[in-house]
């Protein structure tokens, strides 16, 4: 029959010498191959203890963030719940009451507002859906690695930034032209 290609190999089928019996040079060749990779430059890190760089537009783990004078955003309106493809947002809704104005900047508050990380697929898309500026991905920081399930479901206590503003997260901030200018050239030294 024809082949259909010319990349069939004819394998002879000789009988085994002794060696091959014993596996010693398949033994020696395989050594030969874990010997070099012992050597080479590791293509894995030692996660948790090694973190790689972060990408200027990596997007990691959730912040709520707060306003300028330290009140919550969130009005829990749910666009962010609505948008996401991994249903991983849920929240109960509450009223703002007398006396709370400095701590919700909204007449309507998330009472709690959780993100399951492990259903998160980290799209970004309840950023984009956030119409009070409320939820960002961080570029700097990702869900530690924990040993129980729940521990990666994300709480308010967890997500809402600190009320002092120097231990804020940057993400959600309006950047300057300049910084903007020099995220962009950061990006470009990328390696593609
Ligand atoms: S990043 Fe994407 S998957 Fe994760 S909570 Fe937001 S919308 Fe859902
Ligand atoms: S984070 Fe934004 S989109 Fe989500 S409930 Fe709060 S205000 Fe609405």
């Amino acid at each position: 029959m024809q082949p259909l290609t010319n990349r069939a190999k004819k394998l002879e089928k000789k009988p085994m010498t002794l060696a091959e019996r014993a596996y010693l040079p398949a033994i020696f060749q395989g050594l030969s191959i874990t010997m070099r990779h012992f050597f080479m430059k590791k293509a894995t890190v030692r996660y948790p203890e090694e973190v790689r760089p972060f990408s200027p537009i990596f997007r990691g783990l959730h912040v709520l963030k707060r306003d300028e004078q330290g009140r919550e955003r969130c009005t829990a309106c749910g666009l962010c719940a609505v948008a996401c493809p991994a249903e991983a947002i849920t929240m109960v809704a509450g009223e703002r009451k007398k006396g709370e104005e400095g701590l919700y900047r909204e007449e309507k508050y998330a009472i709690s507002y959780e993100v399951n990380m492990l259903r998160c697929i980290f799209c970004g898309l309840c950023e984009e859906a956030c119409p009070k500026a409320a939820v960002y991905l961080q570029a700097d920081k990702m869900a530690p690695p924990r040993f129980e399930r729940d521990e990666f479901i994300y709480g308010k206590d967890r997500l809402v930034e600190p009320v002092d503003p120097a231990k804020r997260s940057e993400r959600g901030i309006q950047l300057t032209p300049e910084q903007a200018e020099a995220l962009r050239n950061k990006m470009a030294q990328q390696p593609a």
